[in-house]
């Protein structure tokens, strides 16, 4: 359950067809943002790949993670106003000229079963789902937002992976203010080179 009650625009009223189109541009993060995972996205993937272990979690982050900005607006309960907090976080290093994640091969995602949650709820991040305004822009990049056809996410669907989305970003947030917004507290396996690149 997340602090907040995430409100879906009208033009996802009636729920929407959607099937990815392997264009491949989300796991570039559409050229100019970020995909970013979180702690259970690391330790999912990383074993899937024959990773664990501090060893094995620092060999991960070393090669296929970077430490990224990213912020949180957060209200205290009874506070009059909040603030946004600006912190550390993790993502994919990207890889080659078209800079895309280290495992997409053939505009296809290599480790699908065990990809981060940002890429599995994709196009139902809260901050699309809430804002026509948004999701327009995403459709300009987005080829299975264009073509709008395939499997049918009824409007309860959406708001489920929008509100899950928002859960793991809100409870990253959370974590990281427990530990004085020291990453190094949450993701002890990073090397302090990371945090310096
Ligand atoms: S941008 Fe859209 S169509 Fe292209 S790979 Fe990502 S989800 Fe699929
Ligand atoms: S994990 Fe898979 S879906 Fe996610 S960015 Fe990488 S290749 Fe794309």
């Amino acid at each position: 359950m997340t602090s907040i009650e995430i409100k879906i625009s009208k033009n996802l009223n009636f729920g929407i067809e959607f099937s990815c189109q392997l264009c491949g541009k989300c796991c570039t993060g559409f050229k100019e943002g970020e995909v970013y995972l979180y702690k259970e996205d690391i330790l999912r993937l990383a074993k899937f790949i024959g990773l664990e272990g501090k060893k094995g979690l620092r060999e991960f982050a070393e090669k296929y993670l970077k430490v990224i900005n990213d912020s949180f607006f957060w209200k205290e309960p009874g506070a009059q106003r909040g603030k946004t907090y600006r912190y550390k976080t993790l993502g994919f290093k990207f890889t080659e000229e078209d800079e895309h994640c280290h495992f997409l091969k053939d505009n296809k995602c290599s480790v699908h079963i065990a990809r981060p949650f940002q890429c599995r709820s994709f196009p139902f991040w809260q901050m699309m789902v809430s804002s026509k305004k948004n999701f327009d822009n995403y459709t300009k990049k987005c080829k299975g937002l264009q073509v709008l056809k395939g499997q049918y996410y009824s409007r309860a669907e959406i708001l489920n992976w929008a509100q899950l989305e928002y859960e793991i970003e809100e409870n990253y947030f959370f974590e990281m203010k427990k530990h004085n917004f020291n990453i190094l507290k949450v993701y002890p396996f990073l090397s302090k080179e990371m945090l310096e690149e």
